[in-house]
């Protein structure tokens, strides 16, 4: 039998996993609200809908066009969102890069630009594996 961990990744590379809601956790951790990135001016109404589907906005108050991946680690970048969140959990595994290229699906050099990228944006990328010890003896589990 197939080890369910990788079978685990395959789903999530596959169309199992709703790319569009996959795209929207992305964004979400991205944003705490639809704002303008030139004058943080919110969006509202239809043009907040469109935000967090990734559309672009035209902001009410500087006019200036966005899109909710402008001005982030995901701006212009092409890698599809369950690579990326492969990618994205491969580092809290604490993996190497050539891990995680296998991992994602995508080149090794997508999985460094990704973390600076991140980095660059203040996400911490850091791997969990301490972390993760810690808060379950500080639970006593
Ligand atoms: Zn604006």
């Amino acid at each position: 039998m197939q080890n369910i961990a990788v079978a685990a990744i395959e789903a999530l590379q596959s169309d199992l996993i709703d790319r569009n809601k996959l795209q929207a956790w992305l964004l979400r951790q991205m944003h705490d609200a639809p704002v303008c990135p030139s004058c943080k001016t919110e969006a509202t109404g239809h043009a907040a809908v469109s935000f967090w589907h990734g559309g672009r906005v035209c902001c009410r108050n500087c006019k200036a066009y966005y899109s909710a991946t402008s001005k982030t680690p995901l701006s212009g970048l092409k890698t599809p969102p369950q690579r990326l969140f492969l990618a994205i959990l491969g580092h809290g595994l604490g993996l190497g890069t050539s891990k995680i290229s296998d991992l994602a699906g995508i080149d090794p050099s997508t999985v460094r630009e990704i973390k600076g990228r991140f980095a660059a944006a203040g996400h911490d990328l850091s791997s969990l594996r301490g972390k993760i010890e810690r808060q379950q003896s500080a639970a006593g589990v």
